[in-house]
């Protein structure tokens, strides 16, 4: 049995008693962990689900996520954590198109629940079941006694993980469950992931970098997950100090938060020993605020789709190599390819290709998306990068979020970096909109720290110093926030439509 539903038994025989999750008040050892899992699993035999058969889950972090996850995979079902910040006609969208035989749902998301049109035929409510649908632990209680014993393969689906939608209809990606122990064997060569680990878990679980990323190496490792609801600067710093967090992921907008924080200075911070920062580059001055406090960032570049390392930065090469994603990760490789599709020299920039045991098999129910973004087994990335001579690989910007202003190629991702070394800038995106003399000009949304209020004018005479003429946004709008997709990234369709 190679499936991901194995682990829970296996590691509660290696390590019973360990904790293997934190949540709220509650912490949960492997051994109860593994009792919970194979209930849930009767259960959902019980309810007639079968191999291959689609599991849904909506709501934020939270025990049952995982124990449902676990449950799934342990009778060959796929998973299809859902992102709980989607309006109910997306989720319909979205269930319309997986078709799960049952839904676990928050509380948080009954109003979605309760608007739906596509009613999975099981509705399970953590809390206040509606008509026609079970309460969480109720439903549990009535599992049946009978063992499971599935064998579940390296090539069956785990997991259906519907793109965070930069662009167009989501699409489900698939990933096996070859594809997530790949990943984590990738992962735990590049990180230190030891049984002693108390992992922080506060991205949002339905993605990636929180599941894969982190969630699942600590828990092969017999090590403590503590999973937050969601993310809030304060509770981080709380549970950090009180759980003794030894290692976290996050994106570059909660390390920023962190630090702008007035608990920088004195919260306690000695246990943190990994953090890892991927889904975008961490800016240089951000790096160097967190070395000064004694913490190096490992970095990683991924998508969803390879489910997610593509390569990895080391914490002791972050400022050596600052601005670079890393090298491909153990088992996988990467290419930058011309539009022609031959390789790139280096320092010439081309779209990244990602090829190995971690890459999707394609999207679920689409051949057609599946087609298009692969080539001889290749995935297509729509990353534009370039490797450096000592073959790391430095990320530019999406593909399509370039543009060409008086003929010249314009990457916002390299605009949005300078605008960070403003002190008064706390986030900024950068889009190309029509301009007649130029073709296409540069746009900056900017949002900045409180209390500090520069004018666009002089936000551009502060770029100017650092950019050439071409790049720097024409337009400068300053705005409260920016528009994100549920995994964090901003949404720049949104920003070009404005
Ligand atoms: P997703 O499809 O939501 O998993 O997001 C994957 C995308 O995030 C990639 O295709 C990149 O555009 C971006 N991304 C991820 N990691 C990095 C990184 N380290 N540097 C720059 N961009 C990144
Ligand atoms: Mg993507």
């Amino acid at each position: 049995d190679l499936g991901l539903g194995g682990w829970p038994a296996r590691r509660a025989l290696m390590t019973p008693d360990r904790t293997a999750f934190v949540f709220g008040e509650d912490a949960v050892t492997y051994a109860e962990f593994a009792e919970r899992t194979a209930t849930a699993a009767q259960r959902l035999r019980a309810d007639g689900v079968g191999r291959g058969d689609r599991v849904a889950y909506l709501g934020p972090n939270h025990l049952a996520f995982v124990e449902t996850m676990f449950a799934a995979h342990r009778i060959g079902a796929v998973f299809v954590p859902l992102n709980f910040r989607l309006a109910a006609p997306e989720i319909d969208y979205v269930l319309a198109d997986s078709e799960p035989e049952v839904l676990v749902y928050a509380p948080e998301c009954a109003g979605t629940v309760g608007a739906l049109e596509n009613r999975p035929r099981r509705i399970v409510a953590l809390t206040d079941p509606q008509p026609g649908e079970q309460e969480y632990e109720t439903w549990l209680a009535a599992a049946g006694p009978d063992p499971i014993e599935e064998r579940v393969g390296f090539d069956e689906t785990a997991l259906i993980l519907y793109t965070s939608g930069t662009t167009g209809r989501p699409k489900g990606a698939m990933l096996t469950h070859g594809n997530l122990v790949w990943n984590t064997v990738n992962l735990l060569v590049g990180v230190d992931v030891v049984s002693d680990d108390v992992a922080l878990i506060t991205a949002p679980l339905f993605h990636v970098a929180a599941l894969d990323q982190t969630l699942l190496p600590t828990f092969i490792k017999g090590a403590c997950s503590v999973i937050a609801p969601g993310w809030d600067v304060d509770a981080c710093y709380d549970r950090i100090e009180r759980n003794g967090i030894t290692w976290m992921f996050g994106v570059t907008t909660m390390f920023a938060e962190l630090a702008a924080s007035p608990r920088w200075a004195e919260a306690d911070l000695s246990s943190l020993r990994i953090v890892m920062s991927g889904g975008a580059a961490v800016p240089e001055a951000l790096i160097r605020t967190y070395q000064e406090r004694g913490l190096v960032f490992c970095q990683g570049y991924g998508m969803t789709e390879t489910a997610p390392g593509a390569t990895f930065l080391e914490a002791g090469e972050s400022v050596r190599k600052v601005g670079s994603a890393g090298v491909p990760v153990f088992f996988t490789g990467v290419r930058v390819v011309r539009p022609d599709g031959t390789d790139a020299d280096p320092g010439e920039p081309g779209e990244v290709l990602v090829k190995g045991p971690n890459v999707s098999p394609g999207y679920w129910r689409n051949p057609q998306a599946t087609d298009a973004a692969f080539e001889d087994g290749w995935f297509r990335s729509g990353d534009l990068a370039s490797f450096d001579d000592e073959g790391h690989l430095h990320v530019v910007d999406r593909v399509k979020d370039m543009f060409i202003s008086g003929g010249e190629n314009v990457y916002p991702a390299e605009v949005e970096n300078a605008l960070f070394e403003h002190p008064a800038v706390a986030e900024a995106a950068v889009v190309g909109v029509p301009d007649e003399r130029w073709g296409e000009v540069g746009r900056a949304f900017v949002v900045c720290h409180p209390g500090s209020a520069p004018t666009g004018d002089e936000l551009r005479e502060f770029l100017r110093t650092r950019l050439a003429r071409y790049k720097v946004p024409v337009h400068v709008d300053l705005v409260d926030s920016l528009p994100r997709t549920g995994s964090g990234k901003i949404q720049k369709s949104e920003l070009r439509k404005r």
